[in-house]
């Protein structure tokens, strides 16, 4: 199956986030680096208003799996 049928994206405006879960380790890195955007107890997980574009590229850039990225 192909990863990408199950991306999903989150978009502030000013960028969007895509999130592969299958490539996703789980490791939480995101969620460390910016607790109040990525937040896996809550639906969506990901929360984009609650920073600014330059953290969440900062915080995206730091994903090891590549699940995280900037379209
Ligand atoms: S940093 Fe990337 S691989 Fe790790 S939990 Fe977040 S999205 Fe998944």
């Amino acid at each position: 199956m192909d990863a990408s049928e199950h991306s999903k994206t989150y978009s502030n405006g000013e960028l969007t986030v895509v999130w592969k879960p299958t490539l996703c380790c789980h490791a939480g890195k995101c969620v460390r680096n910016l607790p109040s955007v990525f937040k896996p107890k809550e639906k969506p997980w990901v929360q984009l208003e609650n920073a600014s574009s330059d953290e969440i590229r900062t915080a995206v850039a730091l994903c090891p799996s590549g699940a995280l990225s900037i379209q």
